[in-house]
């Protein structure tokens, strides 16, 4: 058997994407579950692709494995266009491996015979065998039944039965979705440094905005059958570059503000605001109408006690480390701030909210971020 060398891209194809989808459209029943997705990976990456249920996150990957076909759009992989009016690869051979909620293991196979099973029969195949279970440290339990493993071995030996044929991209689908929370973590962490020492190109569906910061290289947030945004996980969370994304990632809260002398006032602190350049470039409504805004994270609030801070304490949770607060301020508005457990409050307790040093608030008009240099200060959170 000839494996394929996952450091060397195929010949002419050195520079491209792993993976490149771009304006993939799916439609069932008239209904559009895919609606223009663009997306690329570069070998290596890792990619949390992320987004709350029914926004396509699964129909992408069916469509990029070829369980669908688009409507519209063009899929490569490795550098080769997978679908075109002129046909389309059938699954088996793009070179994709996949990894379920479930694992789906083959129960009647024990362990090393689950990962030996898409790999040809011949020589090498052993040996593959061998690396494979070396790689997710199961070597020991090789000739386990399935049901004589726990959910986190059985979800290592699904990972390594798609790595073994060494796929040119590998897609799991929220694969840890049937842990309980715990092993969860620890199963999370395993996959990675499994991800990582094979130097796997990946796309990893998730739900869950934590797991998605952690797991992925490059995060890519959808909504509706579309990317909202992609970048790194610091980019995706400091700079939203919507309302629907900054909600998605994290506690987030928006404060509404008033453009003055060069700068935009919040109950909470300023922000620098050029005034007819960037008025221009938000694009601002000229009738006049535009909501200006501030986003806050709970992070970014320092909160004391204060008789004539103008906010008081509305909500209260325990988190064990940290306090979490909702505080009305004068206007009526509400924001949260994560204070240390040190910081006990009462609730009713009057309170000021300032911004701490060192973090930014990020302006939004109508619902879109708006790029501000922040003068003189190093590029903060
Ligand atoms: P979840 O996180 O809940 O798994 P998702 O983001 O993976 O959701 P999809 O499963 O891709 O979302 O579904 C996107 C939309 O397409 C949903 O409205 C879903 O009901 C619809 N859909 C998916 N598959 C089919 C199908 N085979 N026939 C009809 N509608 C479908």
């Amino acid at each position: 058997m000839k494996l394929r060398d996952p450091h060397k891209a195929d010949n002419g194809h050195l520079n491209a994407p792993a993976l490149e989808c771009a304006g993939l459209v799916k439609y069932f029943g008239g209904v559009p579950a895919v609606s223009g997705l663009d997306l690329s990976i570069a070998k290596g990456q890792i990619l949390a692709l992320l987004g709350p249920s029914g926004c396509g996150k699964t129909t992408a990957l069916r469509l990029i494995a070829g369980f669908e076909e688009p409507d519209e759009g063009a899929i490569s992989i490795g550098g080769q266009k997978v679908n075109s009016t002129a046909g389309n690869t059938p699954p088996e051979r793009r070179r994709v491996g996949m990894v379920f909620q479930e694992g789906a293991l083959f129960p009647h196979l024990s362990v090393a015979q689950n990962i030996a099973y898409g790999l040809p029969k011949g020589q090498g195949r052993d040996e593959r065998v061998g690396e494979v279970l070396e790689l997710i440290g199961l070597t020991a339990q090789k000739d386990r039944m399935p049901h004589e493993l726990s959910g986190g071995q059985q979800q290592r030996v699904a990972l390594g039965r798609a790595l073994a044929p060494q796929p040119e991209v590998l897609l799991l689908d929220e694969p840890f979705s049937n842990l309980d929370p715990k092993l969860r973590e620890q199963v999370r962490r395993d996959v990675l440094d499994i991800l990582k020492a094979s130097h796997a190109t990946a796309i990893f569906v998730t739900h869950d905005q934590e797991e998605a910061l952690f797991v992925g290289d490059v995060v890519a947030v959808m909504n509706a059958g579309r990317v909202e945004q992609t970048g790194s996980p610091e980019s995706i969370f400091h700079h939203p570059v919507t309302k629907f994304v900054a909600q998605f990632i994290g506690m987030v809260d928006f404060l509404p503000a008033k453009h003055d002398n060069g700068s935009l006032h919040t109950e909470v602190g300023s922000v620098a605001w050029p005034e007819i350049e960037s008025i221009a470039l938000a694009g601002l409504n000229s009738n006049g109408n535009s909501q200006i805004e501030v986003m806050v994270r709970p992070d970014c609030l320092d909160c004391l006690p204060s008789e004539s801070g103008g906010g008081v304490v509305v909500e209260r949770e325990f988190r064990g480390a940290f306090y979490l607060y909702r505080v009305q301020l004068a206007s009526g508005a509400t924001v949260r701030c994560l204070l240390s457990h040190t910081a006990e409050y009462p609730l009713g307790a009057s309170v000021s909210v300032s911004l701490r040093d060192g973090h930014h608030l990020r302006p939004f008009v109508d619902d879109r971020l708006v790029a501000v240099p922040h003068a003189g200060s190093a590029p903060g959170h």
